[in-house]
């Protein structure tokens, strides 16, 4: 059934809890959410001491909610019917808002009225009652139920207006965007790396994403899911940056050097380079992987000791310990899962030797790649002719890439 809307309520989450920060985090809520809201021009927002309110104007009500249960930071969203602070229109619009739900002989309902304007002629306690015998005259099927009805109808009665709201929709929570700083995400076209993402968003880091391809090994496809990964995942972030670095010369640098089960080695250790690069230069203070510990080679202890160490910033993990199943359902509920799925070759499982070591030696490793003259200057090279494009919710992939880079936006991070 379509429900008439005004205006939606959305709550802080638990940084909320945090004093100091507290201003801080809900102004980069409160930014994240005027983003987003560009594209719903008719749409106001008012901020009130731990909460937001958006007045809809017009705008869909569930394109909204849509949109605004992705900004972390916020744990709920209430739609709201609005209507001045007078007795007969109370009555009026909550009966009809009420009609509007489904009902039936099983739904048990309660009022909750709040005089928030104590200038208001009738108490919280009469509200209840003022209200409530109204909806049960009108929907005969209707029972009262006070300790949890389906339906609890608040009632906030302001000065100016008043809020009737009853559902409260689950958001994605967590820290603000961008408030525990920016760190840059090693995005394959897996399962993993785009959760690694989204949790890595969800505890307030902004993310710019690395992505190495082998093209003509890997397909332009291959690099296009990529970008609509990155897409879904704009979908939390307003925007993202994706640096698509050229990897076929680096990784094939490590091809007939007769150490064939080091390899994913050396080319995990030479990724960590180049994102600590691009990281430096973008002022991103850690690296952030999908690794899931023991679910393949490269990821057992002693293999990400010795990839680890090819670079000195921090790495976080925060898949570590998620169980595989746990990382696909999160990956279903974050929307990347069925993207993730395609079949496009990953740079990675080319060149893969029967038997990646799962016990690499550093001492060898440092050897080995010390041996190669021209590593570093592959690396170098791989940097330089990174592309880099700004990616939006918005982005078409009917375009080609050089199309895509034309719009890239100079404008600066919300
Ligand atoms: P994912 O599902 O994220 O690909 P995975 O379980 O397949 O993970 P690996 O392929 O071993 O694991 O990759 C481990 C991590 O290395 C990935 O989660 C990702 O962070 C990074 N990675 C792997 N391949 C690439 C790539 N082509 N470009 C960027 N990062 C990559
Ligand atoms: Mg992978």
């Amino acid at each position: 059934m379509n429900i008439t809307y005004d205006m939606l309520l959305l709550r802080f989450g638990e940084f909320t809890l945090k004093g100091k920060n507290r201003n801080r985090f809900e102004k980069s809520v409160l930014m994240h959410v005027r983003s987003l809201l560009k594209a719903y021009p008719k749409a106001k927002i008012l901020r009130e001491y731990g909460r937001i309110y958006v007045e809809l104007n017009g705008e869909p009500a569930e394109a909204l909610t849509g949109v605004l249960k992705k900004v972390f930071g916020i744990v709920s969203v209430s739609p709201v019917r609005v209507c001045p602070p007078e007795l007969d229109e109370i009555v009026k619009t909550a009966v009809d808002f009420i009609g509007q739900t489904d009902l039936s002989d099983e739904t048990t309902f309660k009022v909750n009225a709040r005089r928030v304007w104590k200038g208001f002629p009738h108490s919280s306690q009469e509200m209840n009652h003022l209200i409530g015998s109204p909806l049960l005259r009108t929907y005969s099927q209707l029972k009262v139920q006070v300790k949890h009805p389906h339906i609890e109808l608040k009632i906030e009665i302001r000065e100016d207006q008043t809020y009737l709201y009853y559902e409260v929709i689950p958001a994605v929570g967590g820290y603000p965007l961008g408030t525990n700083g920016k760190a840059m995400l090693l995005l394959s076209g897996g399962i993993d790396s785009p959760v690694a993402a989204w949790s890595a968003m969800r505890r307030g880091l902004e993310i710019e994403c690395v992505h190495f391809y082998s093209y003509p090994y890997t397909s332009q496809l291959a690099k296009e899911k990529v970008i609509d990964l990155t897409r879904i995942l704009s979908g939390y972030a307003g925007r993202i940056k994706l640096h698509l670095v050229p990897f076929t010369d680096v990784q094939t640098s490590f091809t007939g050097i007769g150490q064939d089960n080091l390899i994913i080695t050396f080319m995990r250790r030479a990724m960590l380079r180049i994102a600590t690069m691009l990281a430096e230069r973008e002022g991103a203070l850690a690296l952030v992987t999908g690794d899931s510990l023991g679910q393949v080679a490269s990821q057992t202890l002693p293999s990400m000791n010795v990839i680890g160490r090819a670079t000195e910033l921090p790495i976080l993990r925060p898949l570590i310990t998620t169980d595989k199943n746990d990382i696909v359902n999160l990956a279903k509920q974050v929307g990347t899962y069925e993207t993730s799925i395609l079949p496009y070759e990953d740079c990675c499982t080319l060149f893969v030797p029967k038997s990646p070591t799962t016990n690499p030696n550093l001492r060898i490793v440092e050897k080995v790649e010390s041996s190669l003259p021209g590593l570093s200057e592959l690396i170098q090279i791989a940097v330089e002719q990174t592309e880099t494009i700004i990616v939006t919710p918005e982005l078409s992939l009917d375009r080609n890439l050089e199309e895509i880079q034309d719009d890239v936006v100079k404008e600066k991070w919300f």
